[in-house]
């Protein structure tokens, strides 16, 4: 008998009729004689709503108490799913994150997991039960109540899935799958059948709100697949299967045999896979003086650069650096790319970069980025991708490359067209 981990996001179990729902599916699931796992986020736009909270009643809440109210919305969300199954005859017990052994270090708002301790879960499943775990959260070795960052159900979702040796993870969500890009802005998008554990974390860290990027770099670390799918369970979803050379100690089979790749496919690819838009960005542009007491050595510590927990949105916040350049008399010039979202604090302060620094900061830009191993050939797909801009008089302002990444940052005003331009001629007709 094997064990099942599903998760469910925030928008499918918004209401106490989609709680009913998903509490059919999952029996559904047990039906087949699994043990099920079923990991949930807060209801809807609660996290969100706890967080404006907290600002009414103080404008720094300390990150301490902030995990301790957020947590709570999880807890909500995990008890009706709970309570709904037992209504449908199906034995179920509801867990927060300490109770199911989710270990994290002390970094309140932003945790990472150190350890699965999940032995009450383990003895539930043993007795017959689904086991509901709040998403989002665990507890620190002080005993704190600590959250992961936005978007974290993921994370504990596949923690729980390689702690108790699920086949895969279950990731159900309000869209039937990952997309080439935004189908709110593409119209043309395409559901991708399969993605792989690196274009999958480029894609989430550089737009993509589909899957937490925390969550598919733990996945790939120890080789997990993970399914994206409707939370209606409409199927086929996404896939992102375990492949051989990723860090997972064992390859499966099908990739283990040689002539089992698929034959049709080159082995290598020059195909751009997907097209992630982040807008509004902000476009910070610093310009520190020659010999500048202190100029850009000081460092930036963590706190500056890391997610604040009142971020709006999910996942980790956008933060790109476009260049660095030393301008001809001698000052240099450092350009980034940030989310609206991401805390700058650290980084607008001219008094940190050195003395007569200026900051300019352009709020009303986009970075719109070609994800796959098509940007390999970089400097052909960069031509390739101006020259599509140019048909329709789009200037880019910078441009980033990552190892599957192009990101060109323009005017928020021209994203939407360009993403679309982009996507139709890069995607579409490859
Ligand atoms: N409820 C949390 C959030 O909105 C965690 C999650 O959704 O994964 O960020
Ligand atoms: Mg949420």
């Amino acid at each position: 008998m094997g064990v099942r981990v599903l998760k469910y996001g925030g928008s499918s179990v918004e209401t106490p009729e989609q709680i009913l729902a998903v509490a059919r599916r999952v029996l559904a699931r047990r039906a087949s004689g699994d043990r099920v796992v079923v990991v949930v986020s807060a209801m809807g736009q609660t996290t969100d709503e706890l967080i404006r909270l907290a600002h009414r009643v103080s404008r720094t809440p300390s990150r301490r108490e902030l995990d301790m109210l957020l947590t709570t919305g999880e807890r909500v969300s995990m008890t009706l799913l709970s309570m709904a199954l037992q209504s449908l005859g199906c034995p179920a017990i509801s867990f927060t994150g300490s109770q199911g052994g989710i270990v994290t270090d002390s970094r309140q708002g932003d945790a990472r997991i150190q350890s699965v301790r999940a032995f009450r879960i383990r003895e539930e499943l043993e007795r017959g039960r689904v086991v509901i775990v709040a998403g989002f959260q665990g507890v620190s070795p002080e005993k704190e109540v600590t959250t992961l960052g936005r978007g974290g159900s993921d994370t504990t979702a596949v923690a729980l899935a390689i702690h108790l040796g699920a086949q895969r993870c279950e990731i159900y969500t309000d869209v039937p799958g990952v997309f080439s890009a935004d189908p709110r802005v593409v119209p043309g998008t395409r559901l991708l059948p399969e993605i792989d554990y690196e274009p999958m974390i480029t894609l989430s860290h550089l737009g993509g709100r589909v899957l937490f990027r925390r969550a598919v770099i733990l996945a790939r670390k120890y080789g997990l697949p993970v399914e994206v799918l409707g939370s209606r369970g409409d199927r086929p979803g996404t896939r992102i299967p375990r492949r051989a050379g990723s860090n997972a100690s064992a390859a499966t089979p099908e990739f283990c045999g040689a002539g089992t790749f698929p034959e049709e496919e080159p082995m290598e690819s020059d195909h751009i896979l997907g097209v992630a838009l982040e807008s509004p960005v902000r476009w910070v542009r610093v310009t520190v003086p020659a010999g500048a007491p202190n100029g850009q050595t000081r460092p930036l510590t963590e706190e500056h650069t890391s997610a604040p927990p009142s971020l709006p949105s999910g996942g980790t916040p956008l933060f790109l650096f476009f260049a660095r350049t030393l301008l001809p008399g001698g000052d240099t010039l450092v350009q980034f790319a940030a989310a609206e979202d991401a805390d700058l604090d650290g980084w607008l302060d001219p008094t940190r970069w050195g003395l007569g620094t200026r900051v300019e900061v352009e709020p009303r830009a986009a970075v719109i980025s070609l994800v796959g191993e098509g940007v390999l050939a970089c400097g052909e797909m960069l031509r390739r991708a101006e020259s599509i801009l140019a048909t329709e008089d789009i200037p880019t302002w910078g441009l980033h490359t990552g190892t599957l990444s192009l990101s060109i940052l323009l005017a928020e005003t021209h994203a939407e067209a360009a993403t679309r331009l982009l996507h139709r001629e890069l995607v579409e007709k490859a």
